[in-house]
């Protein structure tokens, strides 16, 4: 599903140039769970920004089900996010303005459903978060944990293939933290891929495989478990 071959980002500004990934090779199957690890700085949410198709990388290339994207123009890559990819950030990224309900049902109204259809999926997205009876509170009246599973709610809704997770434990505290991480398997073990970044150990041990980063290099991949599930069929 995804394959990065010799891929390497430098940011360049007027004074600096930074070189923030070198030569990276990975190959994560459908299906699989991912955990990226890795000090501060050293390229964690670059890889993952471009894996997600939010950045693209400088050099190298990035094969997303069966397509190079790096090949694609910035419009076939927002079409081929939409829909595909879900993203989770540490610190939620919900609209205060939108009630939970708004903030879950906003990608169905870029992807253009009509209100019936809107509502219907929101709700059932909600109930399976374990959060409808927050449906039309604000962000603010919510903890750390329950912005979270209105944030998963809202990468899930469109039914991506891939879940995308940078530090989503960073701000919570143990226990929401463990409920944030067992929903993410739930997701994986109902076929969705989930690529994590993360700083705990003790969220990493929930990934098939820990991806160790070093200066924008892989320095090891530790296989926590035999990937046993059936490969699905790679589609566009
Ligand atoms: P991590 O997520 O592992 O903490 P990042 O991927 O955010 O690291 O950053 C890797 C390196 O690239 C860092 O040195 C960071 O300062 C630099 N960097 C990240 N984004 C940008 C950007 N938009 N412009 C310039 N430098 C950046
Ligand atoms: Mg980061």
């Amino acid at each position: 599903m995804i394959i990065t071959k010799d891929l390497c980002k430098v940011f360049r500004t007027e004074e600096v140039e930074t070189s923030a990934l070198h030569d990276v090779n990975l190959h994560i199957q459908r299906g699989e769970f991912a955990a990226i690890m890795g000090p501060s700085g050293c390229g964690k949410s670059t890889l993952l920004n471009i894996i997600g198709l939010l950045d693209n990388p400088s050099n190298g290339s990035y094969i997303f089900n069966n397509t190079d994207v790096t090949k694609k123009s910035e419009k076939q890559r927002t079409h081929f996010r939409k829909g595909n990819i879900g993203f989770i950030f540490q610190s939620f990224n919900l609209i205060d303005e939108l009630t939970v309900f708004e903030n879950v049902e906003l990608p169905l109204i870029y992807m253009g459903l009509t209100a019936s259809k809107r509502k219907a999926k929101v709700n059932e997205v909600l109930d399976r978060m374990n959060i409808s009876h927050r449906a039309k509170h604000y962000p603010q009246q919510l903890s750390g944990g329950q912005q979270q599973r209105v944030a998963i709610a809202r990468a899930v809704v469109t039914d991506p293939n891939l879940i995308l997770a940078d530090e989503p434990t960073g701000n919570l505290d143990s226990s929401n933290g463990t409920e944030v991480m067992e929903l993410l398997k739930e997701l994986n073990h109902s076929g969705t891929t989930v690529v994590m970044v993360t700083h705990s150990v003790r969220d990493s041990e929930y990934a098939d495989r820990v991806i160790h980063l070093f200066d924008g290099k892989v320095v090891s991949e530790n296989k926590h478990k035999q990937i046993k599930r059936e490969p699905i069929k790679e589609e566009l």
